[in-house]
């Protein structure tokens, strides 16, 4: 018995889905078939407007509905206090807990030279003319890169980079609180508001 094409297409889809395997991939395809069609036409166009309904922040990177984003176009927020994050879910996790009151700059990943992510695979340029603008408010940059191997290497270099650039501007890193190794993204909002408040100065 050969099996129906749209069902291959699905478990295919699936597939290429990280953390899912040919086994899980056929679990999920066969469970959908149970669901009721109203409630697959949801995701389906839940799907659909993923992509077509957001759009990246054109000075933060973050993913919006709206460019500038929310955080960017909000005057209440400390335009003067920027923090440098590896990715959009590192936002989300800092605005949960409520304590930080700045805005940021996702990097979209990190230096990784094993992988061939190097400084130009990320959006670290970016970030520099950014701080170039004549209006731009930043006093400080708080690097929130995650404390692994590559997150470090990451904040070394942006470090570096904006030294040289602008020898006034305060650099600090978040650090306390956070194990070595972690993911910012899975830590609990009190050790992430540590984490900020005990930052360091490069
Ligand atoms: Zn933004």
């Amino acid at each position: 018995m050969t099996i129906p094409k749209a069902i291959q297409n699905l478990i295919e889809s699936f597939e290429k889905l990280p953390g899912v395997g040919p086994k899980t991939a056929q679990r999920l395809t066969f469970y959908l078939l149970h669901v009721p069609q109203g409630e697959l036409d949801k995701f389906a166009s839940s799907l659909q407007s993923l992509k077509k309904d957001t759009i990246l922040c054109s000075n933060c990177f973050m993913i919006n509905d709206k460019d500038p984003c929310s955080i960017c176009s909000n005057s209440q927020r400390d335009h003067s206090l920027l923090c440098v994050v590896e990715q959009p879910l590192d936002v989300l996790a800092l605005e949960k807990g409520r304590g930080y009151k700045g805005i940021y700059h996702v990097l979209h990943g990190k230096i990784d030279p094993l992988n061939n992510i190097g400084p130009e695979e990320i959006y670290i340029s970016q970030l520099i003319i950014r701080l170039k603008k004549q209006d731009s408010e930043v006093k400080e940059i708080i690097i929130a890169t995650n404390p692994t191997m590559e997150g470090e290497a990451t904040a070394m270099y942006i470090a570096k980079q904006l030294k040289v650039q602008n020898p006034e501007l305060k650099i600090t890193r978040i650090g306390r609180g956070l194990p070595v190794g972690a993911d910012l993204e899975y830590a609990d909002d009190t050790t992430l508001q540590r984490a900020m408040e005990g930052r360091s100065e490069y």
